[in-house]
């Protein structure tokens, strides 16, 4: 734990803090640190990257033609499906062996020290992980596919607008740098509807068993909250894209909620940080509830007053806004 007296308690790592929102939404607008926020993000390894490679990996080997899918047949719907199965297991089971079963970091760069539960009644098989590898794969894998389905099949049957690199080469590009941005934006605003009480009793309470969070934590939710949260790849019926940026959709909020669950802040190689991967400020929303809906890319959080930013002062002002809501 931090030595700093004003320090979080609680918390076994804490990164830089006060956390800030990203500087392409901060004031006075900065045009070069905003630009350099961009490239660190992306270069010369993130997530982002690798996930644009698996998306024209996926296209180039494992993706039927558009012919092939203007039919709904079970070859190709099962084929797509299975193809979902290896890559969540793959992320998440990976992440989960290399942090978790293996403890290849130990606890550096761990958010938070305690291990994962492995009793309790209020997950299915009583053990957390188990349950969140259920919710993950039986429903998690399952609309990601459905969804992944009817985009190809519409696309191929014209009724979506289409995209296509040589038209248009910049919207091409700035569909991958925008989504990131576009996902802090919907997220936000979903994640509120599900913490409204009818909403989260029902529905929204399963994601949030995990308090302690893992790689299997991130797509562990109700199949109603999976309708929602992949409705995201709906936008694609009013703006173009190419079968590349609907993959690359999808598989961008399926993975980076495996990623971004981890636990810890980054994958060290040799002792270094190298891979940025779990979020200070959305693992602070699974510990204190009422905070950070979003993520810092797009502030919707600090607008609304909902921002945790990682410190004590953040911590008080988000009590009294819960005594305030008690009232
Ligand atoms: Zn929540
Ligand atoms: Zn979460």
């Amino acid at each position: 734990m931090s030595d700093e007296p004003k320090a979080l308690r609680g918390w076994h790592y804490l990164p830089a803090l006060p956390l800030r929102a990203a500087p392409l939404f901060r004031w006075p607008f900065k045009p070069v640190e905003a630009l350099k926020w961009l490239i660190d993000g992306w270069l010369p390894i993130s997530e982002k990257l690798v996930l644009v490679a698996i998306a024209f990996a996926t296209l180039a080997w494992v993706q039927p033609p558009l012919e092939v899918t203007a039919t709904l047949s079970p070859d190709w719907i099962i084929g797509i499906w299975l193809r979902n199965m290896v890559l969540m297991i793959a992320v998440a089971g990976g992440l989960h062996l290399y942090f978790y079963r293996w403890r290849k970091q130990g606890d550096e760069l761990k958010f938070d020290a305690r291990p994962l539960k492995t009793r309790g009644s209020q997950f299915k098989f009583g053990d957390q992980v188990k349950d969140n590898i259920f919710w993950t794969l039986a429903s998690g894998v399952s609309i990601w596919t459905g969804y992944e389905v009817l985009m190809f099949w519409a696309m191929s049957n014209g009724w979506l607008p289409m995209l296509k690199w040589a038209e248009n080469p910049i919207l091409f590009v700035a569909l991958f740098l925008l989504l990131p941005l576009w996902e802090s934006f919907y997220f936000y605003w979903i994640h509120r509807l599900l913490h409204w009480p009818p909403l989260y009793k029902r529905i929204h309470i399963l994601h949030h068993r995990n308090v302690n969070i893992g790689p299997w934590s991130g797509m562990s939710m109700h199949p109603l909250e999976h309708l929602l949260y992949f409705g995201t790849v709906l936008i694609h019926w009013v703006v173009p894209a190419h079968p590349v940026h609907i993959i690359n959709h999808l598989q961008y909020y399926a993975l980076t909620a495996a990623t971004s669950h981890t636990g810890f802040d980054a994958l060290q190689v040799k002792g270094r940080p190298r891979l940025h991967l779990g979020n200070f400020h959305h693992q602070m929303h699974h510990r204190y509830f009422e905070c950070n809906y979003g993520s810092p890319a797009v502030p919707l959080d600090n607008i609304f007053g909902s921002f945790h930013d990682g410190t004590v002062e953040a911590n008080e002002r988000m009590a009294e806004r819960r005594e305030r809501m008690m009232v």
